[in-house]
């Protein structure tokens, strides 16, 4: 039988079965309207389920049968610059190719552009598996997300031009960093200017680090307002590379995801297209398209820490010492069991964030074409806020996870895990980026503490802890139950007037916990499901999490005295 990294996880499929999925479908599809005039759209629920299986069978052979095996040598080769364009690496190619053909580009955009109107859920189920497959390439891929942001805020023009070529498989970038703008890209210099003659914008400047920057259609963050300093005067910009006026000036060598080209560009009066209101550039379309592709890059974690998993819990059947195989070594053993259960709670917290941004998003879209219910609207703002309050805990704790799966996967490996032979010696610098791009951990972090502090997270902790659990869960429940009130006491504590200004440096403390605590309920929850793929890692994560949590609080304590004396 042909290898597939879809049929291969059962765990993958069980993210499909979740009972919120009948409702995202039910959204998604508006009542199936759409199958009267698209042949391939589904008539009901199970027929669209069944159009996600089959799909991601699709990218489970591309997977496992093109990319997989193309990352070595993409890997190796890399790709070039030469007159101010990219040369991709020749594997890269060909797995774009081959999603090309397989229709696999622009999936989540409506059926009238070309695409496929695929939720959320199995859209990151590709990501994930196309990340381990080869977690440079899929940058490539993802980078389709930006449609998104053209047909979330673009004009029916913009939309009509762009969107159903990047259905046809154009590639697409994400230009907003600049050499002295990157956390901080309200201070973002690039200068858009407006044409009266020409009717149209021009954008001179530069940007740095942008991945894919020799695409078809870039999404560009330019300032249009002359005299101004911060994100107020920056405005949301396409520029389509037929038009030309950009040369990629270099690419960077990297650590990892060498496949990926990292691009240097210059804009020299590149026409461009305004998307959406001037001035709203990263107040509202830059948060909402770095919404969607820190959960891309969630997806990118828990690929990597699937791969890692794969291949260490691989290595230690094969390799013996001591006359055995080192998996029945308990310090090994112990090693794979945490890698599979970050693995688990990393995708646990994904798709719930997933059918989140699914059914808040879903529902927005369709207030533009009718007024909602006053229930749906309800519907709406309580999936917004839990999507925005659980998007930078799955980025950030997916990435630190994906981290440390890496380094266990070497460490299974022993002298091996050096080498290039080694499928986890380019797992382990492909992982170091997950932790930095799309805003780094610090940064989800100054994302998420609001919540903390609110005692949204806490609240949100409550509702999961009264969710009902089979016999076999109960004492994991009642363990996350008391991990929750020592988060809340150190909540309070911190709240107290006298230690308001230790708040930031706890921060990374208060949302690792809070982040691990709601994993953890998921993840029970996935057990209660199913046991047999799920309880093990439940039973190991939960351990994993309280000792996490008493070393948090242990330390919160321990500097509040000592910073007090
Ligand atoms: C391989 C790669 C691909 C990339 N692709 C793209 C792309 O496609 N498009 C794009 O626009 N950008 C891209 N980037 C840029 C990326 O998003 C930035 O590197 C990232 O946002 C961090 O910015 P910086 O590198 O300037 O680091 P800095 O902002 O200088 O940060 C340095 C350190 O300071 C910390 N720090 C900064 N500010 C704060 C704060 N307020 N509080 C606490 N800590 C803080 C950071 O957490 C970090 O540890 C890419 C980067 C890389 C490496």
């Amino acid at each position: 039988m042909m290898a597939n990294s879809y049929t291969e996880q059962e765990a993958l499929q069980h993210y499909l079965r979740h009972p919120l999925m009948e409702r995202i479908v039910q959204l998604k599809e508006r009542n199936f309207e759409a199958s009267k005039s698209c042949s391939y759209a589904p008539k009901n629920v199970e027929e669209a389920v069944d159009n996600y299986h089959s799909v991601l069978e699709i990218v489970g052979d591309i997977c496992a049968n093109v990319i997989a095996p193309n990352a070595f040598g993409v890997d190796n080769e890399g790709p070039t610059c030469a007159d101010g364009k990219v040369n991709y690496a020749s594997g890269t190619r060909k797995n774009l190719q081959a999603c090309k053909q397989a229709g696999l580009m622009g999936m989540s955009m409506p059926y009238q552009y070309g695409g496929l109107n695929f939720s959320n859920v199995p859209y990151l189920m590709a990501a994930d598996m196309i990340s381990a497959a080869d977690a440079g390439f899929v940058n490539l891929w993802a980078l389709q997300d930006c449609a998104q942001t053209i047909y979330e805020f673009g004009s029916e023009e913009l939309k009509n031009k762009f969107l159903p070529r990047v259905c046809a498989g154009e590639t697409m970038s994400m230009d907003l960093t600049e050499p002295d703008s990157g956390s901080d890209l309200q201070s973002a210099q690039l200068k858009a200017t407006y044409s009266e003659q020409d009717d149209c914008w021009y954008l001179n400047g530069v940007k740095r680090f942008i991945t894919n920057g020799d695409s078809d259609i870039h999404l560009v963050l330019a300032r249009s307002e002359e005299g101004t300093k911060d994100g107020r005067g920056l405005s949301m910009f396409i520029y389509d590379k037929r038009d030309g006026g950009v040369e990629v000036r270099r690419i960077e060598h990297k650590m990892g995801i060498k496949g990926s080209p990292t691009c240097e560009l210059v804009y020299k009066n590149a026409k461009a297209y305004l998307c959406g209101d001037r001035r709203m550039g990263l107040i509202k379309y830059v948060m909402s398209l770095m919404n969607g592709a820190r959960l891309g890059i969630a997806a990118q974690s828990a690929g990597i820490s699937q791969a890692a998993y794969k291949e260490a819990a691989y290595y230690a059947k094969h390799r013996k010492q001591f006359g055995k195989p080192i998996e029945e070594m308990p310090a090994v053993a112990e090693m794979l069991d945490n890698m599979k259960a970050k693995l688990d709670a990393t995708r646990a917290l994904l798709y719930q964030t997933a059918r989140y941004v699914d059914l808040y998003k879903t529902l927005e879209d369709i207030a533009k074409e009718r007024k909602l219910l006053p229930e749906e609207r309800a519907e709406q703002k309580k999936y917004a806020k839990m999507a925005d309050a659980f998007t930078p805990l799955a980025k950030g704790l997916g990435g630190e996870f994906s981290n440390q799966n890496v380094y266990d996967c070497v460490q299974v490996h022993g002298g091996s895990g050096l080498m290039k032979e080694y499928t986890c010696e380019r797992l382990y610098r492909d992982a170091r980026v997950t932790t930095i791009y799309e805003g780094t951990t610090q940064m989800q972090v100054i994302a998420a503490i609001r919540y903390a502090t609110n005692g949204f997270y806490a609240s949100v902790m409550q509702e999961f802890s009264q969710m009902p659990v089979t016999e076999n869960m109960q004492p994991l429940q009642c363990v996350l139950q008391e991990l929750q009130e020592k988060y809340i006491a150190m909540v309070d504590l911190m709240q107290t007037d006298n230690l308001k200004d230790y708040i930031d440096a706890m921060s990374r403390r208060l949302v690792e916990m809070a982040g691990y605590i709601i994993m953890g309920y998921l993840l029970v929850q996935d057990a209660c499901a199913n046991d047999y793929l799920f309880g093990k890692s439940a039973r190991v994560f939960v351990a994993y999490i309280a000792a996490e949590v008493d070393k948090h609080c242990s330390y919160i304590q321990r500097f509040v005295s000592i910073g007090r004396c």
